[in-house]
């Protein structure tokens, strides 16, 4: 009988490695929806974090060669701070991070984490550094506390329920008659948006990277939520140099810099209050939004 269950626990222990393994392409994909090839240079050395500084320097980059996505595309995000990018529907916003988790290369310049061209370091130390709370959050048919721990396997459960804590979802699933023991997903318990985000910023609290970025859900959630996931979003961003993807413009008025591409360009950069001054156009969307909300 032993000779039966030795085997057994080590096909159990494959199939948690797999699990792992297809979950993270699942949210890779979701993201990136591809993955082109890129690999590791012979010589690659491990990212070294000192302070988390991000550069973009005359950044170029196409999907096809006979379109451009960006062009010379240059800003900094200091230790620390939160940038966050505006823009309409295919500026290239989403593209900005899946250079920067190095999912494709840049064709032009040269994108530097504290110094260090991203295509001159490991990319396991690169995407170990940065934590990603994606659009639309891949949930398994599996516990919350699985689902949750799935940001750091090996995570202690007092380190889970304090990433859950802070992520505010901690006390919304021990109110659950099953608790961390809940089964979410296609045959549990389905989550809001919102419970869905929060388990994504409670991931990738857990990571502890020293880079985040935040790709804001395109689907609305009601006002109070958003809101609510705001103000999460932002006691989060405190600790990390953040790169926020918005959709709205709510979610940047407090960013320390905000960047307003259009055509793959900067079209105009500052913090909000200073764009307002300028009267530009993000003035002009800023109105616009503000006007729709009272309609
Ligand atoms: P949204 O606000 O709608 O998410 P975005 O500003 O984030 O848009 P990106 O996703 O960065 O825009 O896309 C910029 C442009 O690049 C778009 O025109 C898009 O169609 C194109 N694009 C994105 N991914 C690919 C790809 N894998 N291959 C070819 N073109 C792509």
């Amino acid at each position: 009988l032993l000779q039966l269950f030795i085997p057994l626990g080590f096909l159990g222990i494959v199939y948690r490695q797999i699990k792992y393994a297809l979950a993270d392409m699942d949210l890779v994909f979701k993201l990136l929806e591809r993955e082109p090839e890129i690999r590791d240079r012979p010589d690659a050395r491990p990212l070294v974090i000192r302070e988390g500084g991000i550069r973009f320097e005359r950044v170029d980059f196409h999907y096809q060669p006979e379109r451009a996505i960006l062009r010379e595309l240059d800003f900094s995000i200091a230790p620390g701070q939160t940038l966050a990018v505006v823009g309409h529907s295919g500026a290239g916003k989403s593209t900005l991070a899946r250079l920067l988790f190095r999912f494709y290369d840049v064709t032009g310049g040269r994108i530097l984490i504290d110094g260090q061209d991203v295509r001159e370091i490991t990319q396991d130390s690169l995407r170990a550094a940065i934590g990603i709370v994606p659009q639309d959050t891949v949930l398994f048919n599996d516990s919350l506390y699985y689902n949750l721990s799935y940001g750091r396997p090996g995570a202690t459960r007092a380190e889970i329920e304090r990433a859950a804590g802070m992520a505010h979802i901690r006390d919304f699933i021990e109110s659950l008659p099953d608790g961390w023991d809940t089964v979410v997903g296609e045959r549990g318990l389905k989550l809001s948006g919102g419970e869905k985000q929060r388990v994504a910023i409670a991931r990738a609290i857990l990571k502890r990277p020293r880079i985040l970025i935040f790709d804001e859900a395109t689907s609305s959630l009601d006002s109070h939520t958003e809101q609510a996931i705001q103000q999460t979003l932002a006691e989060v961003a405190e600790n990390h140099t953040t790169l926020v993807i918005a959709h709205r413009l709510s979610t940047v008025v407090d960013a320390d810099c905000i960047l307003v591409m259009e055509e793959g360009r900067i079209r105009e950069q500052g913090t909000h209050r200073a764009l307002l001054e300028t009267g530009g156009h993000y003035a002009a969307m800023w109105e616009l939004q503000q006007r729709e909300k009272c309609e």
